[in-house]
């Protein structure tokens, strides 16, 4: 096991990891920007080393500083959470060649993975069923024609590099074909310094379900269930459940079994999602994550599987201890993701919290590295908490998130609360009836 781990993160999910060292008597090192010098991780963690200015390119991103803050306090991990360097498999191959192990995945399955065009050949020839669409990157004009006829309008051209829905183009006529895919190789250029482009089929109603697995490098795999994240704006995601409204036994067993299987003969090794869409009972791969999810939380309400702890024993060379026989489901959870944010335009709002009271009481956890008298920075993105709850069943889950969202009271900032008071109360929601499309026609009426 390691004796100090370096968290190469901020904010909650740097709490997060904090908690499960501690569990496993793991000392902390925490990282943190001039900006941050006051955040909670940096308070709680054993040690800290300030890395760098506000901006992230220059503290949280820089692989330099990280490597020098590592060799510093001789920490013999490092664990990057979500987002930043998480998914930079160059960053996980330094660490290697430096004797620091990367809680994580293999540099090799990062690289494929955050490839959409490999990750989708990779998966499908390990038998995971994939959306309709070109074989590989679309270049000519002419491919680009065939192939959009082929699989029939409405298409999406998506950037072979992509994330958080960037470089993503829905085209409904083929008049619009050229000047889209001229756009989102634009955008995926910009952002992503890759301008190549593939297509699939646009699906018209499908869910965003997700299947949380667990590998340990050695052949072992398991999945723990899906998560539903369907409630998305702008294809990010906004409100998370499980087990999905949508799916029975049978169904998530089938895509689950399906999954691990594919995930144990890659040789996977740690926590990774399995990305999908569903619609009219039939799922469809559209990307893996090869790191924790900000969503994860539901998974363990439902399971009570600590999946950092897992994380972390697997990246020290430990075999998986859970066999899927051992995965139980237990009630139904939710997450609602706390944003300091307008509830409507989504107007990031940065500063001072003047006041700060979480919800409590059976079944409620709040995940969080903000406290009162903090003041948020703006260099960074606007998650502040999250609220998941618990409960026996769906709607045992739903009255106890209306009664905790109206015991959060969060004062010197807006937030997105109001917008998850307002969620909770339609008949949509309530029956859990809504696909991907649901929150943005919700948010477009006056
Ligand atoms: P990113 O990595 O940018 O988040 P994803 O491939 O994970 O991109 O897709 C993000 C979201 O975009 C999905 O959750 C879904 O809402 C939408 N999406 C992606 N592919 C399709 C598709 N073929 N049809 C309809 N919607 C899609």
């Amino acid at each position: 096991m390691f004796d100090k781990v370096l968290i190469a993160n901020r904010g909650e999910i740097a709490l997060r990891i904090q908690r499960a060292c501690k569990e496993l008597g793991i000392a902390t090192v925490a990282v943190h920007s001039t900006a941050d010098a006051e955040a909670m991780h940096v308070r709680l963690a054993d040690e800290s080393v300030c890395i760098g200015p506000p901006p992230a390119s220059d503290s949280y991103l820089n692989i330099p500083r990280l490597l020098a803050a590592c060799e510093i306090t001789g920490a013999d991990a490092v664990h990057p959470g979500y987002g930043f360097l998480s998914e930079n498999a160059r960053f996980a191959e330094i660490l290697e060649d430096h004797n620091i192990t990367f809680i994580g995945p293999s540099s090799e399955h990062i690289r494929i993975m955050g490839d959409k065009i490999a990750a989708k050949e990779t998966v499908q020839q390990l038998g995971i069923p994939v959306v309709p669409g070109s074989e590989g990157g679309i270049s000519g004009e002419l491919e680009a024609r065939k192939v959009a006829e082929s699989i029939g309008y409405p298409v999406l051209v998506k950037a072979a590099s992509g994330g958080g829905g960037r470089g993503m183009k829905v085209v409904h006529r083929s008049e619009d074909l050229l000047s889209s895919m001229a756009s989102a190789r634009a955008e995926a250029k910009a952002a992503f310094g890759d301008d190549t482009v593939y297509m699939e089929k646009f699906l018209t109603k499908p869910r965003h379900i997700e299947i949380q697995i667990f590998g340990d490098g050695q052949g072992n795999a398991v999945h723990l269930g899906e998560r539903d994240c369907s409630l998305q704006r702008r294809h990010q995601k906004v409100f998370e459940e499980a087990p999905s409204p949508a799916l029975n036994a049978d169904s998530r067993k089938r895509i689950g079994d399906t999954v691990a299987k594919a995930i144990g003969e890659l040789g996977y090794r740690g926590a990774g999602t399995v990305e999908f869409l569903y619609e009219d009972g039939e799922f469809y791969f559209i990307e893996m994550n090869t790191r924790l999810q900000v969503e994860h939380p539901v998974t363990e309400m439902i399971t009570g599987i600590d999946l950092v702890l897992e994380q972390i024993r697997v990246a020290s060379g430990s075999q998986l201890t859970i066999s899927q026989e051992d995965v139980t489901f237990s009630g139904h959870a939710i997450e609602c993701r706390i944003n300091a944010e307008n509830p409507r335009t989504f107007r990031p709002s940065p500063g001072r919290i003047t006041y700060w009271h979480p919800p409590g009481g059976l079944g409620v956890r709040v995940d969080s590295g903000v406290y009162q008298g903090y003041s948020i920075p703006p260099y960074y993105d606007s998650l502040i908490g999250k609220l998941v709850v618990h409960g026996k069943t769906r709607n045992e889950c739903l009255m106890r998130l209306k009664r905790a969202l109206s015991e959060f009271v969060i004062d010197g900032i807006e937030t997105t609360i109001p917008l998850f008071n307002e969620l909770i109360r339609q008949p949509d929601i309530a029956n859990g009836m809504y696909d991907i499309h649901w929150l943005e026609k919700f948010l477009s009426k006056p």
